[in-house]
Protein backbone atom coordinates (compact mmCIF):
# COMPACT_ATOMS: atom_id res chain seq x y z
CA UNK A 1 0.00 0.00 0.00
CA UNK A 2 1.41 3.29 -0.91
CA UNK A 3 -0.30 5.43 1.82
CA UNK A 4 1.87 2.89 4.35
CA UNK A 5 4.90 3.67 2.88
CA UNK A 6 4.33 7.42 2.31
CA UNK A 7 3.68 7.20 6.20
CA UNK A 8 6.98 5.26 7.21
CA UNK A 9 8.64 8.14 5.30
CA UNK A 10 7.01 10.89 7.29
CA UNK A 11 7.71 9.47 10.24
CA UNK A 12 11.04 8.46 9.93
CA UNK A 13 11.94 12.14 8.60
CA UNK A 14 10.45 13.77 11.77
CA UNK A 15 12.09 10.93 13.99
CA UNK A 16 15.50 11.31 12.93
CA UNK A 17 15.26 15.25 13.22
CA UNK A 18 14.12 15.28 17.16
CA UNK A 19 16.32 14.23 19.68
CA UNK A 20 15.73 10.68 21.16
CA UNK A 21 14.83 12.55 24.71
CA UNK A 22 11.99 14.50 22.92
CA UNK A 23 8.46 13.54 22.37
CA UNK A 24 6.29 14.60 19.59
CA UNK A 25 2.88 16.05 20.17
CA UNK A 26 2.05 16.73 16.85
CA UNK A 27 2.23 16.42 13.63
CA UNK A 28 0.58 18.98 10.90
CA UNK A 29 0.80 17.63 7.26
CA UNK A 30 -0.54 18.99 4.00
CA UNK A 31 -1.58 16.33 1.57
CA UNK A 32 -2.99 17.92 -1.53
CA UNK A 33 -6.10 16.82 -3.41
CA UNK A 34 -4.05 15.96 -6.63
CA UNK A 35 -1.29 14.49 -4.72
CA UNK A 36 -2.93 10.24 -4.91
CA UNK A 37 -2.03 10.32 -1.65
CA UNK A 38 -5.41 8.61 0.33
CA UNK A 39 -5.77 10.39 4.15
CA UNK A 40 -8.02 7.55 5.86
CA UNK A 41 -5.06 5.24 5.25
CA UNK A 42 -2.73 7.80 5.94
CA UNK A 43 -4.07 8.22 9.92
CA UNK A 44 -4.87 4.91 10.29
CA UNK A 45 -1.05 3.71 9.10
CA UNK A 46 0.11 6.77 11.19
CA UNK A 47 -0.59 5.39 14.50
CA UNK A 48 0.78 1.69 13.95
CA UNK A 49 3.98 3.39 12.48
CA UNK A 50 4.66 5.78 15.03
CA UNK A 51 4.24 3.59 17.97
CA UNK A 52 7.80 2.90 19.48
CA UNK A 53 9.48 6.05 18.05
CA UNK A 54 9.51 9.59 19.50
CA UNK A 55 6.17 10.22 17.12
CA UNK A 56 4.40 7.44 19.89
CA UNK A 57 0.78 8.84 20.78
CA UNK A 58 1.31 12.50 18.58
CA UNK A 59 -2.08 13.56 16.82
CA UNK A 60 -1.63 14.17 13.10
CA UNK A 61 -3.78 16.93 11.43
CA UNK A 62 -4.11 16.79 7.77
CA UNK A 63 -4.99 19.72 5.65
CA UNK A 64 -6.22 19.23 2.43
CA UNK A 65 -5.65 21.99 0.02
CA UNK A 66 -7.80 21.72 -3.59
CA UNK A 67 -5.51 21.59 -6.69
CA UNK A 68 -5.33 24.41 -8.20
CA UNK A 69 -4.25 25.08 -12.06
CA UNK A 70 -3.53 27.56 -14.37
CA UNK A 71 -5.77 27.46 -17.98
CA UNK A 72 -3.27 27.87 -20.84
CA UNK A 73 -5.92 28.91 -23.62
CA UNK A 74 -7.71 31.91 -21.09
CA UNK A 75 -5.10 32.50 -18.83
CA UNK A 76 -7.55 32.10 -15.75
CA UNK A 77 -6.61 30.57 -12.14
CA UNK A 78 -9.04 27.69 -11.42
CA UNK A 79 -9.82 25.44 -8.66
CA UNK A 80 -9.39 21.72 -9.59
CA UNK A 81 -11.38 19.33 -7.70
CA UNK A 82 -9.40 16.28 -9.59
CA UNK A 83 -7.29 16.07 -12.64
CA UNK A 84 -10.18 15.75 -15.56
CA UNK A 85 -12.30 18.76 -14.61
CA UNK A 86 -11.62 21.04 -17.47
CA UNK A 87 -11.45 24.52 -17.48
CA UNK A 88 -14.67 27.20 -17.34
CA UNK A 89 -14.22 27.57 -20.84
CA UNK A 90 -13.72 23.86 -21.89
CA UNK A 91 -9.50 23.93 -22.04
CA UNK A 92 -8.10 20.96 -20.73
CA UNK A 93 -4.60 22.05 -21.15
CA UNK A 94 -4.66 23.48 -17.89
CA UNK A 95 -0.83 23.68 -16.04
CA UNK A 96 -0.94 22.15 -12.65
CA UNK A 97 -0.13 24.88 -9.62
CA UNK A 98 -0.98 23.73 -6.37
CA UNK A 99 -2.30 20.53 -5.02
CA UNK A 100 0.09 18.02 -5.83
CA UNK A 101 2.56 18.76 -2.47
CA UNK A 102 2.17 15.76 0.02
CA UNK A 103 4.29 17.69 3.10
CA UNK A 104 4.99 18.67 6.95
CA UNK A 105 3.85 22.02 8.12
CA UNK A 106 4.40 21.82 11.72
CA UNK A 107 5.95 19.47 14.67
CA UNK A 108 5.16 20.21 17.98
CA UNK A 109 7.29 18.70 20.69
CA UNK A 110 7.59 18.90 24.24
ZN1 LIG B 1 -9.66 28.40 -19.68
Amino acid sequence: MHELSVTVELVDMVARRVPDDVRVTRVALEVGRLSGVMTSPLRFCFDLVAAGTSLDGARLDIAEPPGRGHCRRCGADVDLPDLLTPCGCGSREIELTGGEQVRITAVEVR
